[in-house]
């Protein structure tokens, strides 16, 4: 067993070290009253779970999730058919830059895990399931992260009150063509915030790190996704998971990752086990500052890079 209880704890202590460091997302209101001092690890490792620190807090999943929305969208279209609507580069500015949408070929976003490709993702499964989406979308983040997993109402409705700069997003798609003008805007955009508000503990984020790292099954040997696009998606969490972060990521870390403003990181590794973390402030690329520490730790004690 690599993750002793000494060294999880070790990890946790050195983490709480950096608290005080970085800021909470505070763009979406709800997310600002978040208690921005917890922090926690979830491991799993010959099928159990161990965790230490704040592991049953839930918190909003945000950009994690586009992992899986990107997996339904995979469940439906090759991924040369989605580059049509969202490629699969790193990007170089921030998860919601509306000037890399700009200036990116034909406005068509870099790729599905910041927020424009997101949306895009959205859309194409909203064309597909209509008024059912968010319930296939809950329906398969539950598959992966567990059962009793639902949304924060109060997250979702604070993300469409203050989603000035996703609908700036949306729009210039539109007006690109790269989402198509008889969209239900409203109800795109709606979805795409209840799937942000998921909420999520580590130990559900530990659940989701081990069916990407074990090629798509469970713990209880189910296939959640196919190995295929579990291989497609730990590829773009290592090129694009922790945004314009991702290179130095992949040097300090040496795991495929996705982040999210709520403050949780999911890895993903090439072994049988499950690795998340969780502190809700955040560095200015948007990654969590303690989990980001925590996961450098981690990876340098055990030897955990895989590159
Ligand atoms: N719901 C967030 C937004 O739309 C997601 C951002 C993130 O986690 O990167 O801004």
């Amino acid at each position: 067993m690599i993750y002793s209880e000494e060294v999880l704890q070790k990890t946790l202590n050195l983490g709480k070290k950096y608290l005080h460091e970085g800021a909470v997302a505070d763009y979406i209101p709800e997310l600002a009253k978040v208690d921005a001092n917890k922090i926690a690890i979830s491991v799993i490792e010959n099928d159990e779970l161990h965790s230490v620190g704040d592991s049953k807090v839930k918190f909003s999943i945000q950009s994690v999730v586009k992992v899986i929305l990107y997996s339904i969208a995979m469940d439906n279209y090759s991924v040369d058919e989605l580059k049509k609507y969202v490629g699969v580069k790193p990007s170089a500015k921030a998860f919601n830059s509306v000037i890399e949408l700009e200036l990116s070929d034909k406005s068509i976003p870099v790729n599905p895990f910041i927020n424009a490709g997101a949306i895009v993702i959205v859309a194409i499964l909203y064309n597909i399931y209509k008024g059912e989406t968010f319930d296939i979308i809950l329906k398969k983040a539950r598959a992966f992260l567990g059962d009793d997993v639902d949304y924060s109402r109060e997250i979702a409705e604070s993300e469409k009150e203050s989603s000035f700069t996703n609908r700036t997003l949306i729009y210039l798609m539109l007006s690109r063509g790269i989402i198509p003008n008889d969209i239900q805007v409203e109800e795109v955009l709606d979805t795409y915030f209840k799937a942000c508000s998921i909420l999520v503990n580590t130990e559900n984020l530990a659940h989701m790190s081990y069916v990407l790292s074990n090629n798509g099954k469970n713990l209880k040997g189910e296939e959640i996704i196919t190995e295929r696009e579990s291989r497609i998606l730990r590829s773009l969490m290592a090129t694009c998971g922790t945004y314009d972060y991702s290179g130095d990521f992949a040097i300090r870390v040496g795991l495929p990752a996705k982040s999210g403003v709520g403050g949780g990181i999911v890895t993903a590794s090439n072994k049988n086990t499950g690795l998340a973390v969780y502190s809700p402030r955040l560095d200015s690329h948007g990654n969590s500052y303690c989990g980001v520490r925590m996961l450098e730790f981690l990876s340098k004690e055990l030897n955990l890079y895989i590159y």
